[in-house]
């Protein structure tokens, strides 16, 4: 079978609409009851007032900032975020907090389902399917990361190997052993694997493996390419969150991605002004409003994650509206002498065109009244020297080119720069003040 639910996901985009915006009022009305948060927030709106897409524009957005003060009052440890008696909370589940303190996050079991069931699709769409063994290479924790790839693949009749409490050597051996033929990882990981498999004298498209998820980073179309060839699989994307849950994923077309319609109901708006929708091809800031869970009510949140919106229709038959490209966090976007700059252009020029960097760092300083942009490369260990010095004036150039900022680059010895198992932290501000 092509599709994970035939009914919904062919259905014309104008019955998606419909019954996004029933889902809506439903979740308006309910959060309005049940979460504090919204009670304050919105106690002169009614959900009636929400007939059409534009009518969503007179309710506020939710940000992460007025979550943190309602998680502050009772009950512990969600305050004012529960949408749910505190007994029926099955699991919990937390931000990362690299942003500021962490949001917990409750689930009832019915939550926890519905979630597992959007990720159903995100896997289907990917090609997964029961004849996978799909290994997670990670230590489970509080975070929401691969719990819910590990209930979604076991739905879709998967087998599950947990990785975790083992060493990546530890990982590549268990893959070869098991004959895992799917997995799971964050970009960053899917590299260092492959890199780790090599310093042991296995090529990475021997372990066998077929697919790959890949989760919790912005990923350039070169990355995926790069994994791709690696691993000699099929790599697919998606995006999500602890708060609005995993919410667009990529089909078999592999270009652009999906979202997971009618679970979300997905604008993206202007980034100056956060009110207009955008046009396809435009960049703007996803705003989420989750449809069917009711443990942890949220109605247009901020993301801050921005992306291209992209077209409506696509090959593989799905009637849902696309996400051309995630191009990064609004925080991630920093002004160096005058230039917007996004880390993940550096990124696509490394992994598209320089295969003998192995790992990199950006860092932007202030030096008296100049930013000052570095990169720190490091190569493969087998380069000689007159090539290092040939990479190091490639790299400055095709830098120019891609962002117009002239970096200093330093080429590092090899194993110099910090291997990272989730998210990456290759972007350094160190100025005081981020214009
Ligand atoms: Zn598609």
């Amino acid at each position: 079978m092509k599709y994970w639910n035939p009914y919904l996901e062919t259905l014309p985009k104008e019955a998606l609409t419909r019954i996004e915006l029933s889902y809506f009022r439903d979740m308006l009305s309910y959060a309005k009851t049940h979460s504090r948060l919204y009670q304050d927030k919105l106690k002169d709106t009614s959900p009636e007032e929400i007939r059409t897409l534009e009518d969503l524009k007179k309710l506020p957005l939710t940000d992460k900032e007025e979550m943190r003060t309602y998680q502050e009052m009772n009950p512990f440890p969600y305050g004012g975020l529960l949408g749910t008696d505190l007994e029926k909370v099955t699991t919990f589940r937390q931000t990362s907090g690299t942003t500021g303190k962490p949001i917990y996050v409750p689930e009832t079991y019915e939550s926890w389902q519905w979630r597992i069931e959007a990720w159903c699709h995100i896997l289907y769409m990917a090609g997964f399917r029961p004849h996978h063994r799909v290994f997670l290479p990670f230590v489970y924790n509080v975070y929401v990361a691969f719990w819910e790839g590990h209930y979604a693949a076991e739905k879709l009749g998967c087998e599950l190997i947990p990785g975790g409490g083992l060493d990546t050597k530890g990982r590549i051996h268990k893959i070869l052993e098991v004959k895992a033929n799917a997995m799971m990882n964050t970009p960053t990981y899917g590299l260092h694997i492959a890199e780790e498999a090599k310093s042991i004298g296995i090529n990475p498209s021997s372990l066998g493996i077929e697919r790959m998820l890949c989760a919790g980073e912005p990923m350039p179309e070169a990355t995926r390419r790069r994994l791709e060839e690696l691993f000699g699989c099929h790599v697919f994307d998606h995006i999500g969150g602890t708060e609005p849950c995993a919410w667009a994923g990529m089909c078999e077309a592999k270009d652009g991605m999906h979202i997971i319609e009618p679970f979300f109901l997905v604008e993206i708006l202007d980034r100056e002004n956060l009110q207009r929708e955008v046009e396809e091809g435009e960049i703007g800031v996803a705003v989420i409003t989750p449809l069917g869970r009711r443990s942890f009510p949220l109605i247009r949140f901020n993301t801050k994650d921005l992306v291209i919106k992209g077209e409506s229709s696509c090959p593989c038959g799905r009637t849902s509206q696309k996400i051309k490209e995630v191009v990064g966090r609004m925080d991630d976007l920093r002004k160096v002498r005058g230039v917007l700059f996004s880390p993940k252009t550096v990124e696509e020029v490394i992994r598209k065109d320089f295969p003998q960097i192995e790992e990199f760092e950006i860092i932007v300083e202030r030096r008296g009244i100049m930013d000052v942009i570095t990169l720190r490369a490091e190569p493969h260990p087998e380069l000689t020297v007159s090539s290092i010095e040939k990479t190091k004036h490639e790299l400055q150039e095709r830098l120019k080119i891609a962002t117009n900022l002239t970096f200093n680059v330093i080429m590092e010895p090899p194993g110099s720069l910090p291997r990272y198992m989730l998210k990456a932290k290759r972007f350094k501000d160190l100025r005081e003040e981020k214009p």
